[in-house]
């Protein structure tokens, strides 16, 4: 491939004496330092444009029922939520394609707020939605904000986390999602405004409200290797989409109670007919969070409200094999690529949901049982001949037992 001594590179003009290789192509050629050259710049438009997909190309951005198809292969279960998601984030990115178009009627934004008990898969739909839109998107906990002044993270800090996701492309991250957790634990204590200061209650939701409502903000860019000569980094959060999450404990209560004052009266008992009493979260309304202690303000920064049904045996148990990257497939996959067919039985996988259920630990506990119950067969299997390993429910008791079962207990 490399050139004669007469050739020379048609884009620098330099001979091949002059550098370390000529590429000919059918009427040119090319030298080592131009190639590298235009793989850095083909890599850069490549980006750009990634970063840019579907605001570029309006087709490219799924409609709610694609973008719930997808929730439905990694989620189980969370029907409503996942609706409830599919649509506003859809909504969120068309009304982010229609500034672009400067129309006349504009679309507000909706940030969304999902409630449900911890560990139901809120985390998990933020971030696969994310995942399928090509987007920054970054995880902040709520209760490491503190109001600015105070010991803590600012405010300001979780754009920092997102500007450092987007590598710092700010067009990219003004476009990102922002997953707030824990949520409910920055509600104020109680309905009503303290008279003293709340650090870590209060304040915070002020400081988030100008967030959400869609302010430019000057983000301190936290280990900022691309600007370390700047100090500041303004981020416009007006197409940030915000979703926050909290378990919101006890909020059933002030559901029910709700509920309940509605039985006052002469249609009473019409009213409460048909209210599933088991499952109360389904009703949660903008008041009840208002009554756990979020100020009006930020609720109305957050219109998009929707629950997650806690999980219940059938919905762990298909937890564990069906998603497309569920625990199991993952140790098969493991197992695979030391050419070793992994396979449980039946009984095996409803022990594992069994003890999940019985430490209370729910879905994320799937993965620490399973973990305890192949850490030996990970350990040794590599370096043996077996090529089939069968986990039954014998095999599974017996490593649970001897993985000091106490440490999975969670206190109540
Ligand atoms: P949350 O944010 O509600 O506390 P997560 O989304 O972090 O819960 O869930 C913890 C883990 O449990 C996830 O990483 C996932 O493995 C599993 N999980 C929880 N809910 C579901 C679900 N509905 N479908 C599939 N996996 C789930």
């Amino acid at each position: 491939m490399a050139g004669k001594s007469s050739d020379k590179c048609s884009f620098c003009g330099r001979s091949s004496k002059d550098v370390n290789m000529l590429i000919a192509g059918m009427s040119a050629h090319i030298c080592n330092e131009c190639a590298e050259q235009a793989h850095i710049i083909v890599n850069e438009s490549l980006e750009a444009k990634d970063s840019g997909k579907f605001t570029l190309n309006g087709d490219k951005l799924p409609k709610p029922i694609e973008i719930k198809n997808f929730l439905d292969l990694y989620i189980i279960g969370q029907d409503d939520a996942k609706r409830y998601l599919s649509v506003s984030v859809y909504n969120h990115y068309k009304r982010i394609l229609q500034t672009k178009q400067s129309d006349e009627v504009e679309i507000e934004k909706s940030n969304i707020i999902m409630v449900g008990p911890t560990g139901t898969g809120k985390t998990m739909l933020a971030r696969t939605i994310a995942k399928m839109l090509h987007v920054p998107f970054t995880i902040v906990d709520a209760t490491v904000l503190t109001e600015a002044g105070y010991v803590g993270e600012d405010i300001e800090s979780l754009l920092s986390r997102l500007l450092q996701v987007a590598d710092y492309n700010v067009e990219a991250a003004q476009r990102g999602i922002v997953f707030i957790d824990e949520m409910d634990k920055i509600a104020r204590k109680g309905d009503n405004p303290s008279i003293t200061r709340d650090v870590s209650g209060e304040g915070v939701q002020q400081g988030l409200l100008k967030l959400l409502e869609g302010s430019v903000v000057n983000v301190p860019p936290q280990g900022g290797r691309k600007h370390p000569e700047q100090k500041f980094i303004q981020v416009d959060t007006k197409n940030i989409l915000f979703i926050c999450g909290g378990a919101f404990d006890g909020i059933e209560k002030k559901i029910a109670s709700r509920l309940n004052t509605r039985t006052v009266g002469y249609s009473a008992s019409k009213d409460t007919e048909g209210i599933d009493r088991n499952n109360l979260m389904q009703y949660v309304a903008p008041q009840d969070l208002k009554s756990f202690g979020l100020i009006p303000e930020i609720i109305g920064r957050l219109p998009i409200l929707t629950y997650l049904n806690p999980l219940d045996r059938s919905a762990l148990r298909r937890i564990l094999t069906e998603p497309r990257n569920s625990i199991i497939k993952q140790f098969e996959k493991l197992f695979t690529m030391d050419d070793v067919q992994l396979t449980f039985t039946d009984e095996a996988l409803d022990f594992i949901v069994d003890k999940a259920i019985e430490f209370k630990l729910g879905a994320r506990g799937l993965r620490a049982i399973t973990e305890s119950i192949m850490i030996d067969a990970m350990f040794e299997i590599p370096s043996s001949d077996v090529k089939t390993m069968n986990i039954d429910i014998q095999y599974a008791q017996r490593k649970l037992e001897k993985s000091n079962l106490s440490r999975f207990q969670i206190s109540e």
